[in-house]
């Protein structure tokens, strides 16, 4: 993730039948926005230019400056935000890590 190009937006998902997806460097998790939110999980953080990698706002500020990220506002060739709730989430329980 060297010299990426990071912005910040709301987590989506990015194929269905994810329901969670975690930071590049910490367990912290990212989940929907409307979920009720526990410690260490976020519904927004920072994504790479291809929307796939999830870094949380601790560790994007600890992290920026060694990787060298730039930072871009969100363009329309973005994936679209994940509506809430969704038809085919599962209950949310057990965390599969
Ligand atoms: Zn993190």
């Amino acid at each position: 993730m060297q010299g990426a190009t990071m912005h910040r937006r709301p987590y989506f998902l990015w194929r269905p039948d994810w329901d969670h997806d975690h930071c590049s460097f910490c367990w912290a998790s990212f989940e929907l926005p409307g979920r009720p939110l526990e410690p260490n999980e976020f519904d927004e953080g920072w994504t790479t230019d291809d929307e796939y990698h999830w870094v949380c706002p601790a560790c994007f500020s600890d992290f920026q400056e060694r990787f060298e990220w730039s930072v871009r506002q969100r363009l329309p060739g973005d994936h679209p935000d994940t509506p809430w709730p969704q038809v085919t989430a599962q209950q949310k329980g057990i965390v599969k890590k």
